[in-house]
């Protein structure tokens, strides 16, 4: 399933940048998804809790998942914008630049006290 990999994707990521930045606890992660990724933000979100259950690093950590517009061009230079099928400038068919990935945009967590 999709979403699964996403999650799993989502929780690796997460757990590496905590495990380097010394954390003890993951408070929130945020995650811009395009629009045109296909996958269902709240069965991700499902599959994340279930994957980081018995993780003590993600005791209760939320997943925030930001949809994000798709950017589309045309070929003739003269489009930029979030209309998928049809160029206003020359009628043809934009092609895809952004829209279609998942991406981690902020990881908060939590850092021991460092003894002074
Ligand atoms: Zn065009």
């Amino acid at each position: 399933m999709h979403e699964s990999g996403i999650a799993y994707d989502l929780y690796a990521t997460a757990r590496r940048a905590a495990i380097e930045n010394g954390a003890t606890r993951v408070i929130r992660i945020g995650v811009e998804c395009g629009a045109l990724a296909m996958v269902n933000p709240e069965q991700v979100r499902f599959l994340f809790s279930v994957m980081v259950e018995d993780d003590p690093l993600f005791a209760g950590t939320v997943l925030e998942m930001a949809t994000v517009a798709p950017v589309m061009t045309c070929a003739c230079g003269g489009y930029e914008g979030d209309d998928l099928f049809v160029c206003p400038g020359c009628g043809g068919l934009p092609s895809v630049v952004k829209g279609r990935e998942i991406v981690v945009t902020s990881c908060e967590i939590d850092v021991e006290d460092v003894p002074a």
